[in-house]
């Protein structure tokens, strides 16, 4: 059992310099993390929240997919963190859906995803702060030098030889004055911002055979209540737990809600407000209408905060698009792979070249030096995040962030001058399947 000792020499005070600060403890920062620290920086996790996990953390017993490969090892971070969850054995997690979206995933209990991330955290020697939102960065000329918390401790500095943006938002490369984008090209418009929850008191085995054997019957029952006035979702895809009795709700968040902007505050307020309604009414609407299995539901809880699937990305050396996730081009600084589907939700589902490259030069801003971007705000067009845009696919994307920003730092290097060629085989080092 760890004391307050064992971990407080994790948590730096202000003025710690480090060689690699990741902002944004989500899949990609977790990547980025462990990774920077594993080939032999001193690395600094900062996060926002109270909690690591991103979006895995705020949306429970969300399948955390393409964490494996075909069923078996992805390699790298990966195994680890999966290593590390399963320690905790069946209370923390159970085997997620295989369909073309989903697949080769873990639905985590949030606690057990928090605590495992921690451990992982500890295992490879990361320093980690929570509660620690990003709010500016150190800039030299057009080089960042560090970055600056906002907090219960006031403003406090940090500063790093390579920083790696992990924080989805692309805060720290907003801040830096990089070039980004918002939404889909011709509109603006953002995938749904969703407050997943979770059902109780469900007989599960009906419910999950009822969606299986009549789907149309179901979705035509949400039809009809929404026609009476109860707030439902766009989409509802349901997910098992490690409760007995319990599911977990990922929907497409309250039909007609309209675009939201997560990098702005009341934006985000309208989202926290109409999810309740949708979680709320999605109980009386269960019971009133009967759907088997869901006759004696209720509602135990809603994750810590709406999730939010795309908000700026960085216009980088390389604009990923969605032609390259259909013909799976050769990148020569190919530096991950994006398995899956395209899946931009209720605005777009497609197939793509599951496994495709993902080039190096969309982790580099072009006007600003010493940062790599990773993870949902990484450099692509809007359908060309959305392709493989799952937890496991952005955990690889940061995992090489993080080893570039190793390699940088060692060498006194800035990541654009980096030789992908070692970062390519670092990676596969670490058992990484390029
Ligand atoms: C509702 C919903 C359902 C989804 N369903 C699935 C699914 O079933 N399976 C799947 O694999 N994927 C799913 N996705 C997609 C997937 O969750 C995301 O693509 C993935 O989490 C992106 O990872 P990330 O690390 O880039 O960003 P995030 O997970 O968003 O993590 C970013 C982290 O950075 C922190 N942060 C932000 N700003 C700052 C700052 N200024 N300072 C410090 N910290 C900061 C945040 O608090 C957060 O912890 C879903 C997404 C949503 C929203």
């Amino acid at each position: 059992m760890p004391t307050r000792t064992d971990i407080e020499h994790l948590i730096p005070a202000e003025g710690r310099a480090f060689d690699v600060i990741v902002v944004g403890g989500g899949p990609a920062g977790i990547g980025a993390a462990v990774a920077a620290a594993r080939n032999g920086a001193s690395t600094l996790l900062l996060e926002g929240r109270s909690f690591f996990g991103g979006v895995a953390a705020v949306a429970p017993w969300m399948p955390m997919n393409r964490l494996m490969l075909n069923g078996g090892h992805r390699g790298g971070v990966h195994d680890l963190f999966v290593a590390q969850v399963k320690a905790h054995g069946g209370h923390a997690y159970v085997e997620g859906k295989q369909n073309a979206i989903d697949g080769d995933g873990l639905d985590i209990h949030p606690d057990y995803l928090k605590l495992a991330i921690f451990e992982l955290l500890e295992q490879n020697g990361v320093c980690y702060r929570l509660h620690s939102p990003v709010t500016d960065v150190l800039m030299d000329g057009q080089r960042v030098t560090g970055v600056v918390v906002t907090g219960k401790g006031g403003r406090q500095e940090f500063p790093a030889s390579v920083v790696v943006d992990a924080s989805g938002d692309g805060d720290v490369a907003h801040l830096a004055g990089a070039e980004m984008v918002e939404g889909r090209e011709e509109d603006g418009v953002h995938m749904p911002v969703s407050l997943v929850f979770v059902l109780a008191n469900v007989d599960t085995e009906r419910f999950f055979a009822y969606l299986a054997d009549q789907p149309q019957a179901f979705r035509e029952v949400i039809e009809q209540a929404r026609g009476e006035g109860y707030a439902v979702a766009a989409w509802y895809s349901f997910n098992q737990t490690t409760v007995p009795g319990t599911v977990g709700v990922n929907n497409g968040a309250m039909v007609d809600m309209g675009s939201i902007n997560a990098a702005q505050a009341g934006d985000l307020t309208v989202a926290e407000r109409l999810g309740l309604q949708v979680a709320v009414d999605t109980v009386r609407l269960a019971r009133d209408k009967r759907i088997p299995g869901l006759e004696d539901c209720y509602l135990m809880f809603t994750g810590a905060t709406v999730g939010v699937r795309d908000t700026r990305r960085l216009v980088g050396e390389y604009v990923l698009t969605v032609e390259d996730a259909r013909s799976g081009p050769q990148f020569d600084d190919m530096i991950a792979r994006k398995y899956g589907a395209i899946d931009a939700n209720q605005l777009f589902i497609g197939e793509m070249h599951s496994g495709f490259g993902y080039p190096y030069r969309c982790l580099l801003p072009k006007e600003v030096d010493n940062l790599l971007v990773a993870g949902r705000c990484g450099s692509a067009t809007f359908l060309g995040h959305a392709a493989g845009k799952s937890m496991g696919n952005m955990m690889e994307l940061g995992q090489a962030a993080g080893v570039a920003a190793a390699l940088c730092s060692a060498q006194g290097i800035t990541p654009r001058a980096v030789d992908v060629r070692q970062v390519q085989a670092a990676l596969r080092a670490m058992g990484v399947h390029l």
